[in-house]
């Protein structure tokens, strides 16, 4: 495996449907912020992110937001409402962020995929964690 080759790859994060994470044993889902679930002007979370958040819940996946993003108020304001954990400033492609995550909620690497658009952070974080990565293409609107 290639350290910077995705594992998998999609679209948009709508295209990975609760049925797929199902099936590929994904328990734990650590995903990228900006330009995957969101577009950088996005300031609140869309309908369609929060609505695949819910269908990946109900599916028994976990999802925590794991961002190199620093800017903590926006962040916390961001994911508050979608009621999921969120990491910033995580320093990817360290993979210390994920690894932590795996810890706090009890996953194993092999139950756990790191999603997101860049291969130079997300991708890389994802195999020097030992976990799967799994890349969107960089965020664009999509109506
Ligand atoms: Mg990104």
């Amino acid at each position: 495996m290639g350290l910077i080759r995705a594992d998998k790859k999609f679209e948009k994060f709508e295209d990975v449907t609760p049925e797929l994470l199902k099936k590929a044993g994904v328990k734990l889902l650590l995903c990228d912020l900006d330009n995957t679930l969101r577009l950088h002007s996005e300031k609140e979370p869309t309908a369609v992110l929060a609505k695949w958040i819910r269908a990946c819940r109900k599916a028994g996946v976990k999802i925590v937001i794991i961002s190199n993003n620093g800017r903590k108020k926006m962040m916390q304001e961001f994911c508050e409402p979608l009621k999921v954990p969120c990491v910033w400033w995580a320093k990817k492609p360290m993979s210390t962020k994920l690894t932590e995550a795996m810890e706090e909620y009890n996953f194993k690497p092999h139950e756990t995929v790191m999603l997101g658009d860049k291969w130079s952070t997300d991708v890389l974080a994802a195999h020097f964690a030992k976990i799967r990565a799994w890349k969107v293409e960089h965020r664009r609107n999509i109506v």
